[in-house]
C-alpha cells in the first residue's frame, strides 16, 4: 500500500489564512487582537515556542506580546499579573507557557484565567465546554489535529480511533473530540495490556505518548491513519542509525547539533502500511501554533465584539 505523508505546514497556512478575512475586518473597526504569553524562567525550549507563537502573531498583523518574568517568580505575584491581563482590555488571548517552576502552584494559575482568554484551552471551564459538545477554546494540538483530518478527506465518523496518551493537553481532548465527530475511540495509557493489540484495532491512531519510535508495525492495522503527535529528541547516534539508517541525513543532523526529533512512531515503519502518516517533525508541530492563532481571533471575536465565539467544529 502507498503511504500518504501529511504535511501539517500546509494545512497550517491554510488555516492563518482563513483567518484573515476577519482580521482584516476587525482592522477596519480598529481592533487588533492581542494575545499575551507569559514565561517564567529561562527554560531555552519554552523560550523558542514563546519567540515562535508571538512571531506568528506578527506575521498575521496581530499583536504578540511576551511577559519575561524571573524564575524566583511566586504563585501570588504570577496571580496578580494573570488577573491584570484579565482586565487589559487590549489582551484578547492569555497563554502562560509551560512547564512552569515546582514552586509555582499549576493548577491555581490555569484556573486564575479568564476562561474567555484561555487561548490553551486548559482552563476547567473550557474544558467542560468540550466535554459538552462546546468548542470555542479547545486545546491547541488535537483541535489541530482535527483540522487536519478534515483538510485531507478522512472521514472518522463510525471508524475505530485509538488515542494513546491521556494528558489533558493533548490525549483526554484528542479521544473527546475525536468522540464528537462520532469515531468509536479507545485511550490507552502506560497501564494498557497488550498495547500493540489495541492499536491495531485503530483505523485512525494517534501517538501522544513521548517515547521515541514506541509504535512500530506490530502496532499498525494496515490502511490505518496514523498522526504521530510525539516530538522526542533523541542524542544516542546509535539508536538514529538503527531508526533511520546509516545513510540518512538525521545522523548528519546529530553529528551536527547533537540530536534529531523523533515522533512517538517508528519512523519508516508505517510506510507501505499505513494509508497515511504525518512525519516528525513537520507533521502536527505547525498545527499548533496556527490553531492558537485561531483560538485567539475566536477570543477576541467575543472579547470585543460580545459575539458568541463559536468555531464550526471539525469532522462533525
Ligand atoms: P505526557 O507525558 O503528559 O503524557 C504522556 C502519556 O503517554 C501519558 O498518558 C502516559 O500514560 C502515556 N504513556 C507513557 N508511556 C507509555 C507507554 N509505554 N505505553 C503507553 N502509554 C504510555 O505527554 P504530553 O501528552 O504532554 O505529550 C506527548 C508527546 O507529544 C510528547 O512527545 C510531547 O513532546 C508531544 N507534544 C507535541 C506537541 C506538538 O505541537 N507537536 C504539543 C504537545 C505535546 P500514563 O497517563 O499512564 O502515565
Amino acid at each position: 500500500m502507498e503511504t500518504r505523508v501529511i504535511y501539517g505546514k500546509v494545512v497550517a497556512e491554510k488555516l492563518k489564512d482563513d483567518l484573515k478575512p476577519e482580521l482584516a475586518m476587525m482592522a477596519t473597526r480598529g481592533v487588533v487582537p492581542g494575545l499575551t504569553v507569559v514565561l517564567v524562567g529561562q527554560d531555552p525550549a519554552s523560550k523558542v515556542y514563546v519567540r515562535n507563537k508571538t512571531r506568528a502573531c506578527e506575521e498575521l498583523g496581530m499583536k504578540g506580546r511576551t511577559l519575561e518574568l524571573p524564575s524566583h517568580t511566586t504563585t501570588a505575584e504570577l496571580l496578580e499579573i494573570v488577573h491584570g491581563l484579565n482586565d487589559a482590555e487590549d489582551v484578547d488571548g492569555i497563554l502562560v507557557q509551560l512547564p512552569l517552576p515546582d514552586h509555582i502552584d499549576e493548577t491555581r494559575i490555569l484556573e486564575a484565567v479568564d476562561p474567555n482568554k484561555d487561548v490553551d484551552g486548559f482552563h476547567p471551564i473550557n474544558v467542560g465546554r468540550l466535554l459538552q459538545g462546546d468548542f470555542s477554546l479547545v486545546s491547541c494540538t488535537p483541535m489541530g489535529i482535527m483540522e487536519m483530518l478534515r483538510h485531507e478527506h478522512i472521514d472518522v465518523k463510525g471508524r475505530e480511533a485509538v488515542v494513546v496518551g491521556r494528558s489533558n493537553i493533548v490525549g483526554k481532548p484528542m479521544a473527546v473530540l475525536l468522540m464528537h465527530s462520532h469515531a468509536t475511540v479507545t485511550i490507552c495509557h502506560s497501564r494498557t495490556r497488550d498495547l500493540a493489540a489495541v492499536c491495531r484495532r485503530a483505523d485512525i491512531l494517534v501517538a501522544a505518548i513521548g517515547r521515541p519510535a514506541l509504535i512500530t508495525k506490530e502496532f499498525i492495522k494496515p490502511g490505518a491513519v496514523i498522526v504521530d503527535v510525539g516530538t522526542n529528541r533523541v542524542e544516542d547516534r546509535a539508536r538514529v542509525v538503527e531508526l533511520f539508517g546509516p545513510d540518512s541525513e538525521r545522523v548528519a543532523t546529530v553529528d551536527r547539533q547533537g540530536y534529531t526529533l523523533v515522533g512517538d512512531v517508528h519512523p519508516r515503519d508505517p510506510y507501505g502500511i499505513a494509508s497515511a502518516v504525518t512525519p516528525v517533525p513537520g507533521g502536527v508541530g505547525p498545527l499548533t501554533i496556527a490553531q492558537l492563532m485561531r483560538n485567539t481571533v475566536v477570543a477576541c471575536r467575543e472579547h470585543r465584539f460580545n459575539e458568541e465565539p463559536a468555531v464550526e467544529p471539525a469532522n462533525l
